[in-house]
């Protein structure tokens, strides 16, 4: 394009304005320190083994998995998704989430009403970017693992008291505010097994909250992928 030539593309992670190439978000040394996480994780809480006492042992997916470790130019990756919802990145996560998952992490689609389920992000945050970056990174990995976008969760839309909080503490779902949108299936008829997609897993707390109200709504199972870890 005549506008790469005249304004080289920046990388996104550290805003060097000639190494990155025309369609990669990251420069090449930049992609050189992503930090994958590898084979060697907790299935529960896909952190890095060993996860001391597993932080998902109480949590109510029965799954957990993420590429990368949320370090290096990974928060700046999510960043760019989440707050400019820049073009092209949702693809290229989903490509990296489907070529280095597990072979046996997605569900087969006619697995008893397996679908891809994005969780909802806080209404207030949404209604001010105007991007719902879960939704897309879902409808990113629809044709790549086969499994349908049902977007069946809600997070309730009142304002949460926040003073003295942490700023993590505030974006963390409670499991009272996520709701299963009742007469919202996936494309063939209700969600058997439900695969949470998500960002990033820090705490779990997110997680959790929307695989409660999944299972309580009959989900039977509920697995869930984030691009990214962070980790303890
Ligand atoms: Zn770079
Ligand atoms: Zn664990």
């Amino acid at each position: 394009m005549l506008l790469d030539w005249l304004v080289p593309p920046l990388c996104i992670a550290c805003r060097h304005a000639t190494c990155a190439r025309r369609g990669d978000p990251l420069c090449a040394p930049c992609r050189t320190t992503l930090p994958w996480l590898g084979p060697r994780v907790c299935p529960r809480c896909a952190q890095p083994r060993p996860c001391g006492r597993c932080p998902a042992a109480r949590h109510a997916f029965a799954r957990a998995w993420a590429p990368l470790g949320y370090a290096g130019p990974v928060p700046a990756v999510v960043n760019a998704l989440k707050e400019r919802g820049a073009l092209g990145l949702a693809g290229l996560m989903a490509a990296q989430l489907v070529a280095t998952a597990p072979p046996d992490l997605w569900p087969a689609p006619d697995d008893g009403g397996a679908a891809l389920v994005p969780v909802p992000g806080d209404p207030w945050r949404r209604r001010r970017r105007g991007i719902d970056h879960t939704a897309r990174l879902a409808r990113a990995l629809a044709p790549r693992t086969g499994l349908p976008v049902a977007p069946i969760l809600a997070r309730s839309a009142r304002r949460p008291r926040q003073a003295g909080r942490r700023r993590a503490q505030r974006l963390r779902a409670d499991p009272a505010d996520v709701q299963v949108r009742t007469g919202r299936g996936g494309p063939d008829g209700p969600v058997g097994v439900a695969v949470l997609v998500d960002d990033v897993h820090t705490t779990g707390a997110t997680l959790h909250a929307c695989a409660l109200a999944l299972k309580d709504s009959g989900v039977r199972r509920v697995v869930a992928v984030t691009y990214a870890r962070a980790l303890a």
